[in-house]
C-alpha cells in the first residue's frame, strides 16, 4: 500500500483527528501525521508539545502511526519523503472550499500529490481545536471531545 501522511496543526489533537487517523490506517496501513510547523500562525501548544500529545493518545490504540514535524511547504515534505499522498479531513461545506482550494494548490505545485479526504464521522462535524481550546478557556467540560491527557494539559495551559 501506499504510504499516506496526514498535514495539520493538531492544536491540540481532538477524536475527529483520532477518528480519522484510525480510520485511515484502515484504508492505507500506517499513517504519518506530521504537524506543520507554520511560525505565522499562532498556536497554543509547542510543536514538541503537540507530537507528544499525539503520540500519547494514539500510543494505546494503534502502533501503526509516526508523528513527527515538517516546517515548509507541504509539497517540500512530498519530495523530502518520497510520499505523495495527503489526507484531511471533511467536516462541513465549509472545509470543502479550503479544502478544494490546497489540493487544487499542491496539485499545481506538484501533479504527483494527492489529496484523500476522509468524511468525518458524524459525532465530530461540529468538532475542532478552536472550539475545545474555547470551551476549555471557560472550564467548559471537553471529555466528549479530547481524550483525558489533551484535556488536562489544555486546563494547565487555560486555566490560572
Ligand atoms: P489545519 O490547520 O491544517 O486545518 P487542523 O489540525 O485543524 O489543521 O486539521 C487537520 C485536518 O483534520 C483538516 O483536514 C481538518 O479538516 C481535519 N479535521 C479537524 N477536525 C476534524 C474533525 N472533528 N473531524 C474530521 N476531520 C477533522
Amino acid at each position: 500500500m501506499d504510504p499516506v501522511f496526514y498535514p495539520g496543526s493538531f492544536d491540540p489533537i481532538t477524536y475527529g483527528h483520532i477518528d480519522i487517523i484510525e480510520r485511515a490506517i484502515k484504508v492505507f496501513g500506517f499513517v504519518r501525521v506530521v504537524i506543520m510547523d507554520n511560525p505565522k500562525k499562532s498556536t497554543l501548544f509547542t510543536v514538541d508539545e503537540r507530537i507528544d500529545l499525539i503520540r500519547e493518545c494514539l500510543s494505546p490504540i494503534t502502533s501503526n502511526f509516526e508523528a513527527e514535524k515538517h516546517d515548509g511547504l507541504l509539497v517540500d515534505y512530498c519530495e523530502k519523503t518520497g510520499i505523495y499522498t495527503a489526507i484531511r479531513g471533511l467536516r462541513a461545506l465549509t472545509d470543502f472550499d479550503y479544502e478544494f482550494q490546497m489540493a487544487l494548490t499542491n496539485k499545481a505545485l506538484n501533479d504527483k500529490v494527492e489529496s484523500v479526504l476522509f468524511i468525518a464521522n458524524v459525532k465530530h462535524t461540529f468538532l475542532s481545536s478552536s472550539l475545545v481550546k474555547e470551551i476549555a478557556q471557560f472550564d467548559g467540560d471537553i471529555s466528549e471531545f479530547v481524550p483525558p491527557l489533551v484535556a488536562q494539559k489544555l486546563k494547565a495551559k487555560l486555566i490560572i
